[in-house]
């Protein structure tokens, strides 16, 4: 199986080629060619072995025998529970799927812990190395310095704006002490960095150090995720004999589009929810037909602060019925900022999987109270938008309901305080990094190439 663009441009590739991807060259994402058989089979089992069982369906045969399995196992023993996420209920047909308790505290722990560890062994069988470069507002590189720290064959780079992160993330890419990581505080902001890491790659230097990148639109980490759908849909179908709804805090929509695949492999799911803060996007797209972005604004859910929702464009290649022309005019509509309509027959496709609700911040604050009196549960901002949403969308949900709770309240604990005046407590096996010495290097954006030379030298 090979994939191609959503755009139809460029090349095909098999998976083996994409784990180190971004886009395709004429911009658009990977997408397989023929699209996999339902495989029931999938739904019972250990986490590692679903993702091992959904990266086969996908093209996983073009990597050596073995490999994938081996490392998705391995990168699990790192986690609390390496079975896979706690599936908690919470009364009235509402269950919690915990993905918050990886490594870095959230649900992008499970795609890059173990994409880390394959990228890894297939480094290993072809004795390359290579350099992961991240610019990051927080989260990502947190997962990423976690996912990379140690490892003999790859560097990882992460480029985080100069208080532009929280002290609790800051500390998470600073305290490994690991010495193929290097952190920089660049002076600038989250743009700033991302210009910074697109420039490097066009320069000499980057088949130096082999640039590599492990965006949120790698087509592996959303099928890594997919797995977790998977699981949980099954393990509910067994309790209660329903099918499963699904609440999924959206920004780049890679998560939601995980679930998604999963319903599409015959999972028991039923609908889709897309929770979103004031950066409703995909909401005013459900209410206008439209999709068109604004400016983004700072909330207190900052992964969900997103005004393009890049892995949207696979959905849409979807809704397109796999027509890459259509899809490749949409998406060009989009970038001039024109944006592009749906039709009635594509709104009501989306429609039939999804729903999606808009949770402004001071409803937020009053989930995270309500959840906290209610449940006795202490949520982060995040989660609490898929509860708003749950809440008020229950008419139109049948089934049993599971709320995914993507990061942990530790890390947005002044939000958490704001609204019950309690601090969350910090988990016992990442509190030592609090006690831990910080090392970063502090640096103008035009300075990066020479910090990433001090360190790991040309001649390595
Ligand atoms: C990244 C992130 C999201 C958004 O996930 P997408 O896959 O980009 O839609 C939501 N919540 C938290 C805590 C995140 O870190």
């Amino acid at each position: 199986m090979n994939y191609i663009s959503t755009r139809g441009g460029g090349e095909s590739l098999p998976l083996s080629a994409l784990l180190t991807r971004g886009t395709a060259e004429d911009g658009g994402l990977f997408v397989p060619q023929q699209w996999p058989d339902a495989d029931i089979g999938l739904l019972q089992g250990e986490y590692a072995d679903i993702a091992t069982r959904v990266l086969q369906i996908f093209g996983g045969d073009s990597l050596p025998d073995g490999l994938i399995e081996n490392a998705i196992h391995t990168a699990m023993e790192k986690f609390a529970a390496p079975v896979g996420p706690s599936v908690t209920p919470l009364g009235d047909s509402m269950w919690c799927m915990e993905l918050m308790n990886g490594p870095t505290l959230a649900f992008k722990d499970f795609a890059l812990a173990p994409l880390a560890e394959i990228i890894d062994s297939k480094l290993l069988s072809e004795n390359k190395k290579a350099t992961v470069l991240c610019a990051t507002s927080g989260d990502t590189g947190a997962a990423t310095v976690s996912a990379f720290a140690e490892r003999e064959r790859i560097n990882a780079v992460v480029l985080f704006p100069d208080g532009g992160v929280s002290e609790f993330q800051r500390r998470q890419m600073t305290t490994t002490g690991a010495g193929n990581v290097l952190p920089l505080c660049v002076k600038g902001d989250f743009d700033d960095c991302q210009r910074t890491v697109k420039k490097l790659y066009q320069t000499e230097a980057a088949a130096h150090y082999g640039y590599t990148a492990v965006n949120s639109i790698n087509i592996v980490r959303i099928l890594l995720q997919t797995a977790y759908y998977l699981r949980t849909s099954g393990l509910i179908q067994r309790e209660t004999g329903e099918y499963s709804n699904y609440v999924v805090p959206t920004g780049n929509f890679g998560n939601v589009y995980a679930a998604y695949i999963a319903k599409q492999l015959g999972a028991p799911i039923g609908k889709l929810v897309i929770s979103s803060n004031d950066n409703d996007v995909l909401p005013r797209l459900f209410d206008s037909g439209r999709m068109q972005g604004k400016t983004t604004i700072k909330t207190i859910s900052p992964s969900m602060d997103i005004q393009v929702s890049s892995n949207f464009e696979r959905l849409l290649w979807h809704l397109k019925q796999r027509n890459t022309d259509a899809v490749d005019a949409a998406q060009k509509a989009l970038e001039s900022a024109d944006g592009y309509s749906l039709n009635d027959v594509e709104l009501k496709t989306l429609s039939d999987d999804f729903l999606a609700h808009r949770c402004h911040e001071s409803d937020a604050l009053d989930t995270i109270r309500q959840v906290w009196q209610q449940h006795q549960k202490i949520i982060c901002p995040h989660t609490a938008t898929a509860f708003h949403a749950a809440n008020a969308l229950s008419e139109s949900l049948d089934g049993q309901t599971v709320i995914a709770e993507t990061a942990h309240p530790a890390k947005f604990a002044d939000a958490v305080e704001r609204a019950i005046g309690v601090t969350p407590e910090i988990p016992s096996h990442v509190q030592s990094q609090f006690s831990k010495q910080e090392s970063y290097v502090s640096v103008q954006p035009e300075d990066v190439q020479s910090a990433i030379d001090e360190r790991f030298g040309r001649s390595n």
